[in-house]
């Protein structure tokens, strides 16, 4: 027997593998550190990223299809509401209008959500606009500036749902008419502030959208709560006409600002008024301006003085509303969704509310600091009080300009519609006899004292809902 023989034993049989698997384990444990010698991590300190060019993504193909029926509704509805006269093509119109930007488009785009977009590029320079949103705003402004609200008269979804359902308009009273017609300023100041002030960053909706009332019906989708509002708007509005129109639409604001100065607007009559009176409560939105009658001198001394007071005390009114805006900074801010996680993160007790609940785990999992959101909140409530200031200023200006327009006396002599305030629906048109003289349904419009014996059997909102269907034969 050899010396090799004696050291391969039984024993040394079970030994080789042993020794095998060891060196394999050896092996498998040097590996990776040979492998972080050969690939050492890399150093970020100086490391610098480097510009990259995000190329545009390609024009959605229907917004530009939207905006070919803009351009041409817009269009048609102008002729129909300036040349043609006729309200019954302009239901026609909105309910086309209503088909297509409201429930086949779901709503968007819309000029109204595009005041914020527009609001967000002119504020943040990194923002960019997309062309077919920036026409969208544009176009229906333009128009008004020539031509009168033709938007809201057949174009806009939100204005013809409203038209579609005003069956027994009441009148509103003035002076409620004249208080509640301040809102859509103060929202559109507040619209303007939130989009500038980023709320509409990390895909939070914008308010204007977020409270839309409507667009949960063109979506078939919407929180309860949205469908209890677009629902009592639509009640209400069979009874007040269009009431989101004339008490809350921001972008209502802006075209009745821009019809004011229009070039040309729809007339009650065609050619010259007759002051028959048989139009004067046609207007399901307040806006027929009768005649003025001469006012005494000394009417009109007293209506001196107060305009004069009411100018000595407008800018008192802007600082007063400047100082208390300046003060709701952070109840503004908390419509931010970082100003509201930082406070929900900072009391830790969302109550039973799960949405709550889920937004601060999700806060959690990122692993942020806490401190770095709340100073993020801090910075927030100074550029909130910031933007109050500007709020609260803006809406003693506007409060400050209704007073002193309702003080200046604007002499007329026949029954026009209020250019700010008038949809160009033409629900008015058929009230009055030289209209149905020229449609030739009558050959002469009767003289005032005869049609003021029979005009108080007045023509019902349903006759002046169907319009063309109208009071008068030939
Ligand atoms: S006022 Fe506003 S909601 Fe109404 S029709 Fe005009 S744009 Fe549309
Ligand atoms: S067109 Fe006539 S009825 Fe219609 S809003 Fe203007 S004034 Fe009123």
């Amino acid at each position: 027997m050899s010396h090799w023989s004696l050291v391969i034993g039984p024993s040394s049989l079970v030994r080789g593998p042993v020794w095998v698997l060891s060196c394999l384990v050896l092996l498998l444990a040097v590996l990776p550190a040979a492998a972080v010698e050969r690939f050492r991590p890399p150093d970020f300190t100086e490391h610098k990223l480097p510009e990259t060019t995000t190329p545009e993504p390609p024009a959605p193909f229907w917004d530009y299809v939207d905006l070919g029926y803009l351009a041409v509704a817009l269009g048609l509805a102008t002729h129909l509401a300036l040349v043609r006269r006729s309200r019954r093509g302009l239901l026609a119109l909105s309910v086309i209008s209503l088909a297509w930007l409201g429930f086949r488009r779901d709503g968007c785009i819309c000029p109204i959500g595009a005041i914020q977009n527009v609001a967000e590029a002119v504020a943040n320079p990194n923002y960019v606009m997309p062309f077919s949103v920036v026409a969208f705003f544009a176009l229906p402004i333009l128009v008004a500036l020539f031509f009168g609200r033709t938007f809201c008269a057949a174009v806009c979804p939100l204005g013809a749902v409203q038209e579609l359902v005003a069956v027994r308009p009441l009148r509103t009273p003035r002076w409620l008419d004249h208080c509640l017609g301040l809102l859509p300023y103060v929202y559109l100041g507040a619209a303007v502030v939130f989009a500038t002030t980023g709320t509409g960053e990390d895909r939070a909706p914008y308010v204007i959208c977020k409270y839309d009332p409507f667009v949960g019906f063109f979506r078939l989708s919407a929180s309860a709560t949205m469908l209890a509002l677009g629902l009592g708007f639509l009640v209400l509005g069979l009874f007040v006409g269009r009431p989101y129109c004339r008490y809350l639409c921001p972008y209502g604001a802006i075209l009745k600002l821009c019809s004011r100065v229009s070039k040309r607007h729809v007339r009650i009559p065609p050619e010259e008024c007759i002051k028959c009176k048989l139009c004067e409560d046609a207007c399901p939105y307040g806006a027929i301006l009768e005649p003025t009658v001469e006012q005494s001198p000394r009417e009109r001394l007293r209506g001196r003085r107060r305009l004069a007071i009411l100018l000595a005390v407008f800018p008192l009114v802007v600082a007063v509303g400047a100082v208390l805006g300046h003060f709701t900074g952070v109840a503004l801010s908390r419509v931010h969704p970082q100003a509201a996680l930082a406070e929900l993160v900072a009391k830790d007790d969302p109550g039973d509310v799960q949405a709550d609940i889920d937004k601060i785990e999700a806060f959690r999992n990122t692993r942020r600091p806490p401190e770095e959101l709340y100073a993020k909140a801090r910075a927030l409530h100074e550029q909130f009080a910031y933007a109050g200031a500007w709020l609260g200023g803006w809406i003693g200006l506007v409060v400050g300009v209704k007073l002193v327009h309702l003080s200046v006396r604007r002499r007329r002599d026949e029954y026009q519609p209020d250019r700010g305030n008038c949809v160009s629906c033409g629900r008015c048109f058929w009230y009055c006899p030289e209209e149905q003289v020229r449609a030739g349904l009558i050959t002469v419009a009767q003289p005032p004292s005869a049609v003021q014996a029979s005009s108080r059997a007045e023509p019902t909102s349903d006759a002046s809902n169907t319009a063309e269907g109208g009071c008068a034969t030939k």
